[in-house]
């Protein structure tokens, strides 16, 4: 009977893929990290519209509306910016289940545990990222 090798060579197959454990550890943190932000984001917004229908104020002719829905605009920029890393995270998860993260999306080559360890969701190696920079 061979069907203990087979479930043994599907295994092997499923883990061909190999992530260091050092940028698996990089994105993870980076994943609680913006996990945090935004829901922090979530809440100063909610708080800060709060404070805007609690005053009462005119945004046009009392000063500290305006700096309120300023303030607002803000922290609404700094959500969607974290919403936006969000998504390139669960971006970057997707690529560890499909075994090409750490794959430049351009050259095809890896882009290296340093790099990836400092920006988990790098698409690109140095040298297409610089050369994408060096062309705008
Ligand atoms: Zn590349």
């Amino acid at each position: 009977m061979t069907t203990s090798d087979g479930a043994a060579s599907a295994a092997s197959a499923a883990s061909a893929a190999t992530v260091s454990p050092e940028v698996l550890a990089a994105l993870a943190a980076r994943e609680a990290e913006t996990r945090e932000r935004a829901g922090g984001l979530a809440d100063q917004l909610r708080g800060a519209v709060e404070a805007a229908a609690g005053s009462n104020a005119d945004d046009e002719h009392d000063p500290e509306g305006a700096t309120l829905a300023f303030e607002r605009q803000q922290v609404a920029a700094l959500l969607r910016q974290a919403e936006d890393e969000a998504v390139e995270l669960a971006a970057a998860r997707a690529r560890v289940a499909a075994g090409t993260f750490g794959l430049c999306e351009v050259c095809g080559g890896s882009i290296g545990d340093e790099r990836l360890v400092a920006r988990p969701t790098a698409r690109m190696c140095v040298a297409c990222a610089d050369g994408r920079r060096a062309t705008r």
